[in-house]
């Protein structure tokens, strides 16, 4: 028993890291080559003004000119760590050859059972990341939370067969409920239900 040296809170077993920071860390590499795909694309084709005002205005931070080599320094930052992972891992081996921050992001995800529990700078790695991510949306500013719209209500709401009808929207992770009727699509039989009975559009 351990406690996880990156939250230094929650229990980590025989691992340097707790399930939930594992996750976290897991997640945060597998999303980032995308993240830094748009960020270089972004600045050459709307200039970096227009990133910069596009963001919420909370993320208007004053620009750092080094954000437009931020994939460039992203890359090189996990290619030290993991020059140093393999070090412990591999001592005879020399290091790994330079490669693209994706590939970088996709050995970290592979070899992140290993790092995990064998790696004692794992922490390390983990606050670079979650560090690489927040600089990333900074500029790019977090994706809005948008309502998904999930078609129409499919309950029939009295004996004469009268289905409800009324447009069913929810936010990423809520449960789908009609505002008009109350009818609650929970299950993935309810959805499919729902999909299923979706009046055919007439065009
Ligand atoms: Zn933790
Ligand atoms: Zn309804």
């Amino acid at each position: 028993m351990s406690t996880c040296t990156a939250c230094t809170d929650r229990d980590a077993g025989d691992y340097y890291l707790c399930e939930r920071c594992f996750g976290l860390l897991e997640q945060r590499l597998l999303n980032m080559p995308d993240l830094y795909a748009e960020l270089s694309i972004i600045p050459r084709v709307t200039g970096l003004a227009e990133v910069v005002t596009a963001a919420p205005a909370e993320a208007r931070a004053p620009i750092d000119l080094n954000a437009l080599d931020m994939p460039g320094n992203a890359a090189w930052t996990l290619e030290i760590r993991r020059r140093d992972i393999q070090r412990v891992r591999w001592p005879d081996r020399s290091g790994p050859a330079p490669a693209s921050l994706m590939a970088h992001c996709r050995w970290l995800r592979m070899e992140l059972e290993w790092i995990a529990a064998s790696y004692p700078a794992v922490a390390e790695l983990a606050a670079e990341v979650r560090k690489l991510e927040s600089q990333a949306l900074s500029i790019l500013g977090t994706p809005p939370r948008r309502a998904q719209q999930l078609g129409s209500c499919i309950a029939v709401t009295d004996d004469a067969g009268t289905v409800c009808g009324a447009a069913l929207r929810r936010y990423p992770g809520e449960v789908v409920r009609c505002r008009k009727c109350r009818t609650e699509y929970r299950t993935e039989a309810d959805l499919l239900l729902l999909q299923h009975f979706q009046p055919q559009e007439s065009a």
